[in-house]
């Protein structure tokens, strides 16, 4: 096989990570977004950024995201620059029989859950004001910084994203050879859409319809204050984690399905720090630093979407690759390493096989679709 180039759509978590692997594996790469690296418009600076394989009951997801777990903690010890800021989950935000079925299941897959009494969990956080009953721990979960990590992958893909939108993708045939920008057409034997919230409009321009259900969060950021806290909490109604600059991060159980005017978000972001003030005893009284909203990258179904789109037929349109997902900083180093051996062996990933786009060709759009530019 020759060695494909790939050209890279996204400079979020998604195509940062895909690119380091590229690197990994030596393929010929260009990296285009409509963004600025690290814009806050990007899901992915949004993000409260625990990496973790919390699944609910979905033993190949919890497969993939364990994976992941595992290449994180390697592409760490290659990538200097790329740190976990917080280390060890504590989850609580079950009734407690939910919580000893969680555990029973995740320990039979191989997950180091424990399950921690209220004495233990006070014991591990002595901050903690209002102590659960009953709680999961997992040393191994993490958080990193979303905006660090991205530039820590792409110097190490030895990358520069070009800054670029793409406004369609090319096709010949049943085959992709590259996309159309606002300053012309960039050619490669694979296009990889890391495209997150802006992957159904590319998809859309070959007649391909990708359904998302996306939704926002809203993350508080407070002042810095001493250190107080080296793991991540998720209780019922909030989860809370000390950022790298000392900040409390802040995120509450809800997600909107409308935007929010920027009275409510003061309002929202104001109560959710007075709960994490009263739910743990902080050295200084909490001050709100900044908010943001993040829309979910959140395929229909809920789980990610990675791989060839087939058209109705069953067969694929080839040249081009898609990765989007919601959980992406958690899934980002196994699907980026998974996918792009997919790529450069043509032997298909079996963690990946799970995940496959129910994307499909619009039967009504198929006649637009032919060779552009
Ligand atoms: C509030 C919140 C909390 C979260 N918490 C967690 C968590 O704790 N753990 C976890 O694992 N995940 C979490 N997530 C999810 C995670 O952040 C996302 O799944 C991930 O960031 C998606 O990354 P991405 O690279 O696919 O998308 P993005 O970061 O949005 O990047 C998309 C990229 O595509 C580019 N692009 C799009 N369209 C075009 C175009 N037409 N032309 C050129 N470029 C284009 C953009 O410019 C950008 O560079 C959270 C998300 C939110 C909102």
């Amino acid at each position: 096989m020759t060695t494909p180039s790939v050209l890279i759509i996204g400079s979020g978590i998604i195509g940062a990570s895909v690119a380091y692997a590229a690197t990994q594996r030596k393929l010929p790469k260009r990296v285009l977004t409509s963004l600025p690296v690290n814009s806050v418009s990007s899901t992915t600076v949004n993000s409260w950024a625990w990496i973790n394989a919390n699944t609910d009951n979905d033993k190949s997801y919890f497969y993939l995201r364990n994976a992941s777990m595992q290449l994180w903690r390697s592409w760490m010890r290659m990538i200097p620059d790329l740190k976990a800021t917080s280390i060890g989950g504590f989850v609580w935000d079950k009734n407690p029989d939910e919580l000893r079925a969680f555990a029973k299941c995740h320990r039979e897959w191989g997950y180091p859950v424990e399950l921690l009494s209220a004495d233990a969990v006070a014991v591990k956080l002595p901050y903690l004001r209002e102590v659960p009953d009953l709680a999961i721990y997992v040393p191994t979960e993490m958080a990193v910084e979303p905006c660090d990590t991205v530039s820590a992958l792409l110097a190490a893909a030895k990358v520069k994203p070009e800054q670029r939108y793409v406004q369609s993708l090319l096709i010949e045939g049943d085959r992709v050879y590259g996309v159309m920008t606002d300053d012309g057409p960039c050619t490669a034997d694979e296009v990889i859409l890391a495209s997150g919230n802006g992957t159904p409009a590319l998809l859309k321009s070959v007649g391909v319809s990708l359904e998302m259900t996306p939704n926002t969060g809203l993350l508080v950021k407070t002042q810095p204050l001493p250190k107080l806290l080296s793991q991540l909490l998720t209780a019922p109604d909030y989860h809370v984690r000390q950022t790298a600059t000392e900040q409390l991060l802040i995120g509450s159980a809800f997600s909107y399905h409308q935007a929010l005017k920027e009275d409510q978000c003061q309002q929202f972001a104001a109560e959710l720090v007075a709960r994490v003030e009263r739910a743990l005893h902080c050295p200084l009284p909490l001050e709100v630093a900044s908010f943001s909203l993040g829309r979910r990258v959140i395929p229909k179904g809920g789980r990610p979407q990675i791989g060839r789109v087939k058209k109705l037929d069953g067969t694929e349109i080839l040249g081009l690759y898609i990765a989007v997902m919601h959980s992406g900083i958690s899934n980002a180093a196994a699907v980026a390493d998974q996918g792009v051996a997919e790529l450069a062996t043509n032997m298909p990933s079996p963690l990946l096989a799970p995940f496959r786009p129910h994307a499909g060709i619009d039967q009504a759009a198929d006649g637009i679709r032919q060779k552009a530019g």
